[in-house]
């Protein structure tokens, strides 16, 4: 313990650094740490550095007991009237500091995710911000993934997580809405059920789902498609469209306008070739047959199309068609 001419002195510094509040607290205005005031000095030599409001508690009442710490009873940390100070187990810290840790997050991540969005008079939220690479709906980081911003929103406003094998579903018919009063959580079936409803009941000019695809979208489905199970229904779930929609893009039975299947991989499935869009210059890498033979050779050493294809700046399926000899077929 220090003497008593040193703790004054110390009493009097604590006392000139900290100012009183309306409310009743008395605000530390110098250094802290971890949120909390914290003050230092020398005493005989020694150097020493305290939590204010310790000092303050301890001066009051004498030494902390064992497994005990001193919390505020006022929501201010920095605060260093005794009268605010109390004592809490170990246990009840734990506590109060996570739930002083959750809230402002949850707070943060509503403010952040309120700032990307544009109130509409229809009542839905368009996201204003980040599309996911599909273009069909937005992008949220939120704890620690990307996730759709739909399902952001119900994380944060309806308070619940999303099942896995669960689906966000729109009670509106824009899919860029993240209004959680617009949202529900579903499963797959129910989903489509309710898309094959809302296409009845609209008018028989916008026929089928198809119709809401972009090009992009297409497009990206048959580069991601792997000929494995299970892969149209994720691709069906991923760009919220029906099985039967995916299998008629991916065998190229839809959408033949924007590339043609040229056959099916036994390995990679159905290749397709981008037609290339009308009244527009074509600007696809070109290789030389040095490099098709390059292609060849490195196929046979077991790399992937995908990989050489990143390589030559090249399309997956064009790299594919040399590989095999489906196009330069006259370079050996
Ligand atoms: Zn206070
Ligand atoms: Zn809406």
């Amino acid at each position: 313990m220090w003497e008593e001419w040193y703790t004054q002195k110390i009493k009097a510094k604590v006392l000139s650094n900290a100012v009183h509040m309306p409310s009743g607290c008395l605000v530390w205005q110098r250094s802290c740490s971890g949120g909390y005031p914290q003050i230092g000095g020398r005493f005989n030599g020694k150097a020493w550095i305290r939590r204010v409001h310790l000092l303050v508690w301890e001066w009051a009442h004498g030494e902390v007991p064992l497994s005990f710490y001193v919390g505020h009873s006022c929501q201010e940390r920095k605060c260093v009237a005794v009268e605010h100070l109390q004592l809490i187990s170990a246990y009840d810290q734990t506590q109060a500091a996570q739930t002083a840790q959750m809230k402002p997050t949850r707070d943060t991540d509503i403010a952040r995710f309120m700032e990307k969005v544009e109130k509409q008079p229809s009542g839905c939220w368009i996201w204003t911000a980040t599309p996911s690479l599909a273009g069909t709906y937005g992008l949220f980081w939120l704890d620690g993934q990307n996730m759709g911003s739909h399902c952001a929103s119900v994380v944060l406003f309806h308070k619940k997580s999303i099942p896995k094998k669960m689906v966000v579903m729109h009670s509106c018919d824009d899919r860029t809405c993240v209004n959680p009063d617009h949202l529900s959580v579903g499963t797959y079936k129910e989903n489509m059920e309710d898309m094959i409803q809302k296409g009845r009941d609209r008018s028989l000019g916008s026929r089928n789902t198809q119709a809401k695809l972009t090009e992009a979208q297409v497009l990206s489905m048959r580069a991601e498609y792997v000929d494995r199970p299970g892969e149209i229904m994720r691709l069906s779930a991923k760009y919220q469209t029906s099985p039967s929609d995916v299998s008629g893009i991916i065998y190229g039975k839809s959408w033949k306008h924007i590339s043609v299947t040229l056959g099916t991989d036994p390995f990679i499935g159905p290749v397709f070739m981008e037609m290339p869009p009308k009244g527009e210059i074509h600007h696809r890498a070109k290789i030389t047959e040095d490099q098709v033979r390059e292609i060849r050779q490195l196929a046979a050493q077991g790399l992937g199309p995908t990989e050489i294809a990143a390589k030559f700046g090249l399309r997956k399926a064009q790299t594919s068609q040399i590989i095999r000899g489906k196009a330069w077929s006259h370079v050996v």
